[in-house]
C-alpha cells in the first residue's frame, strides 16, 4: 500500500476566458462531494488571464479545488516582454505549475534546461512544479521510449537536491497520446511510470522516490481513468480535452476502483 494521495489536474490550455473560467470552476465545484477531495487533490490550470478571477471565486465559495498555471518564467522579474513569473503566481495563490509540456517544447522550443529552470523558480516560490515527460510516436516505435524519458528526467531534474526532488510531480505524457483521443494501453503507461520511479530512485533516494506522484496525461476520460489508475505507479492524471467539459472532468475525479 502506498499512501500518495492522487492528484487529477485539468490543463485547459488556450481555452477559456476569465467569465468562462468562473462557470467551470462553480459548475466543477457542484459536482464534487467534499469526500471527492479527500480522495483526490483537484487541481484546475487556466490560462494566466483566468487566474485571477478562478482565484476569487474558489476564495469566495471555499472551495476545494486547487490552482495551477501552465507554465511560470525563471527570473522574478524584468524585461522579458510577455512571460509570467514564479512570485506572480503564488500571488494568486497558485500551488502547481506545469513545466515542460510538450506542446511547449514541440511549438516553443523549450528544452530540459528551460524546464529545470521554472521548476526551480516555482519551488522557491513554494508551489509544486508539474514536471512532463514522455516520448513522440516516433520514439515508441524505435523503442525509444525509456531513453528519452530518462534523457527528459535527469535533464528536467538536474542538480535538485533530495529535498528539492521529493516535492515535484512528474508527469508522463507519451506525446502521440495528447490530444489525440489514443491513449496508452494502461500496462504500457504503468511500465512507464514504474520505470521512472526507479529512476526516481537512482536520482534520489527510495523514499522519495516512494514519496513522489506520477501522473498519466494522454487522452484520459471518464472510460478509461480507472483501468490506468489502477495501475501501482500511477498516482493521477494530468488531463486536457476532458477537463474543459464540468461534468467530464468530475467523472473523471469520481472514478473508483
Ligand atoms: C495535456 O494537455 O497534458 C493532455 C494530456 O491533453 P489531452 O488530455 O487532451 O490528451
Amino acid at each position: 500500500m502506498t499512501d500518495r494521495k492522487d492528484l487529477i489536474v485539468g490543463n485547459w490550455k488556450m481555452n477559456a476566458t476569465h467569465l468562462d473560467a468562473i462557470q467551470m470552476i462553480q459548475k466543477l465545484h457542484y459536482r464534487l462531494e467534499v469526500e471527492d477531495y479527500d480522495r483526490v487533490d483537484v487541481v484546475v490550470a487556466p490560462p494566466f488571464t483566468a487566474l485571477r478571477s478562478a482565484q476569487t471565486v474558489i476564495e469566495a465559495d471555499h472551495m476545494l479545488i486547487e490552482l495551477g498555471a501552465q507554465n511560470a518564467h525563471w527570473e522574478e522579474s524584468g524585461a522579458y516582454t510577455g512571460e509570467v513569473s514564479a512570485p506572480m503566481l503564488a500571488k494568486l495563490a497558485v500551488g502547481y505549475v506545469i513545466v515542460g509540456h510538450s506542446e511547449r517544447r514541440q511549438h516553443f522550443e523549450e528544452t530540459d534546461q528551460d524546464a529545470n529552470r521554472r521548476a526551480r523558480a516555482v519551488l522557491a516560490n513554494e508551489m509544486t512544479p508539474i514536471v512532463c515527460v514522455g516520448e513522440t510516436l516516433e520514439e515508441r516505435e524505435e523503442a525509444r521510449a525509456e531513453e528519452v524519458g530518462l534523457s527528459q528526467l535527469k535533464g528536467s531534474l538536474a542538480r535538485f537536491d533530495v529535498t528539492q526532488l521529493g516535492s515535484i510531480v512528474i508527469a508522463y505524457e507519451p506525446v502521440w497520446a495528447i490530444g489525440t483521443g489514443r491513449t496508452a494501453s494502461p500496462d504500457d503507461a504503468g511500465e512507464m511510470a514504474s520505470f521512472i520511479r526507479e529512476r526516481l530512485v537512482d536520482l534520489g533516494n527510495s523514499e522519495v522516490a516512494a514519496s513522489m506522484r506520477i501522473l498519466y496525461g494522454g487522452s484520459v476520460n471518464a472510460g478509461n481513468v480507472k483501468d490506468l489508475m489502477a495501475k501501482k505507479h500511477i498516482d493521477g492524471a494530468l488531463v486536457g480535452g476532458a477537463s474543459l467539459d464540468p461534468d467530464k472532468f468530475a467523472a473523471i475525479v469520481r472514478y473508483r476502483l
